[in-house]
């Protein structure tokens, strides 16, 4: 008879004892603004100046002083500031030709867009049809950033508008943290590698490998440097020859598939062999057999092994909806905690579920879903983890608790895939 199993690890207190493991890298690298793009801030970025520097425009028009405008009022037309000029204190009584981002003279207190002027005598006089407000379409100095302001935080990752607004406090440089480098396999001697052999001439029981273009995409769009080594075969040698080397040179070690309970399965032996393995089988569904471990770089003597200088190891299923998501809740937070984001679960939105899910698990379940034009969400039919265009067809999951079942109009948990992959 069986032992009675240990009951399996709630993701929760995985995901905590994973990120327990991630030590942010060392190391800091200043990349130009331009290449900032994804990247994890390593230090505060505190602004040298105010943004707008000074008092400017915001419309095309005229500057003038409220006092000075009556009804249908003709004004002298003193002086013509053009963006990138600088000009004169405003004279009492006269108006002065102003255009957008331009500074405010000095004496002026508003701007009238030139919607509202008539240009009278060539230029030289306007008349003033409406009367304007202290302040008007003026964009006061400092009103995006104040000098000294933080304006992105350590551990914030860059995004295209951050880009931006870095450039506007002059910063043509930025610190970031060190990609991590990680090496992927995939396992699996049915694999083959689309190009090597054409869809009508797939021998029986072949099927294309294709976790490896999801992976080394997903790993890619989170700053990480990957060394891509294809596929190892099913064999126990194999696998320990190719971990042990790749754990020389990388931070991480992501592999997919092998990693269950079937004597082909040879990458949990291996880990422990080299190291160690600190998790295996998580209670969601798909993705029970994720794997977490160190293999330790220093394979000589017993003393000198250890996880002081190892490299992580995560082991994805092989089942391509499983491998998908177990990296998207689990190896996603480690890699941004590698590279020291704050920032790292994605915002969950209450929505209507506009389907049934009769069947609880006793697992916690990611259901594939879409968003509808009514507010909804709709469920894809199949929901096997080998059914890829379930991720595709879907925007994103429900978060389904265990032992939860779902009707119709029932507010759930949902992650959109756009989140995941930002
Ligand atoms: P395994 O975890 O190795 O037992 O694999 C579980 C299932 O996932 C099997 O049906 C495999 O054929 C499939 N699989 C494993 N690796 C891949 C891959 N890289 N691409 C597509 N399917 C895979
Ligand atoms: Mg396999």
């Amino acid at each position: 008879m069986n032992a009675p199993r240990a009951p399996l690890k709630a993701l929760d207190d995985a995901l905590a004892e994973l990120l327990a493991h991630a030590e942010p890298l060392p190391g800091i690298d200043e990349v130009t603004t331009f290449d900032g793009d994804g990247r994890v801030l390593a230090r505060d970025i505190v602004s040298a100046l105010h943004v707008p520097p000074q008092d400017n425009s915001a419309m095309d028009g005229y500057a003038v002083r409220c006092a000075d405008v009556t009804p249908s009022a003709v004004l002298p037309v003193s002086q013509r500031i053009p963006a990138g000029a600088s000009g004169t204190p405003l004279q009492p009584g006269s108006a002065a030709r102003i255009f957008t981002g331009a500074p405010v003279p000095a004496g002026a207190d508003a701007i009238v867009m030139q919607e509202e002027c008539e240009a009278l005598a060539e230029g030289t006089q306007v008349r003033i049809n409406a009367q304007p407000r202290v302040g008007q379409s003026i964009r006061r100095a400092g009103e995006d950033v104040t000098r000294g302001a933080v304006v992105l935080s350590k551990g914030e990752r860059l995004t295209p508008a951050a880009l931006g607004l870095a450039a506007s406090i002059g910063m043509s440089t930025l610190p970031v943290t060190r990609r991590p480098r990680v090496a992927l396999f995939s396992t699996g001697d049915e694999l083959v590698m689309p190009g090597d052999i054409a869809p009508e001439q797939m021998p029986p029981g072949a099927i294309y490998n294709s976790n490896r273009f999801f992976l080394r995409a997903l790993l890619q769009r989170l700053g990480c440097e990957v060394a891509d080594y294809g596929i190892v075969p099913d064999r126990r040698d194999a696998t320990l020859d190719a971990l042990r080397e790749a754990a020389q040179q990388h931070d991480l070690i992501l592999t997919s598939g092998g990693v269950s309970v079937g004597e082909e399965d040879h990458i949990k032996p291996v880990v422990q062999q080299l190291g160690e393995l600190d998790l295996w089988q998580i209670a969601i569904k798909p993705g029970k057999p994720f794997a977490y471990g160190k293999i330790y770089r220093d394979q000589a003597g017993a003393a000198r092994r250890g996880p002081h200088n190892a490299c992580h190891f995560a082991g994805l299923p092989g089942n391509p909806v499983a491998s998908f998501l177990t990296f998207m809740v689990l190896v996603r937070p480690f890699l941004l905690k590698l590279q020291g984001a704050t920032q790292l679960a994605p915002v969950r939105t209450a929505l209507p579920a506009h389907f049934n899910w009769p069947k609880a698990d006793k697992r916690r379940e990611f259901l594939r879903v879409r968003r509808n034009a009514a507010g909804g969400l709709d469920l894809y039919t199949n929901q096997s983890s080998g059914v890829l265009t379930s991720t595709v067809w879907g925007d994103g999951v429900v978060d389904n608790p265990a032992g939860q079942t779902i009707a119709q109009g029932d507010l759930v948990h949902f992650i959109s895939f756009a989140e995941w992959l930002a």
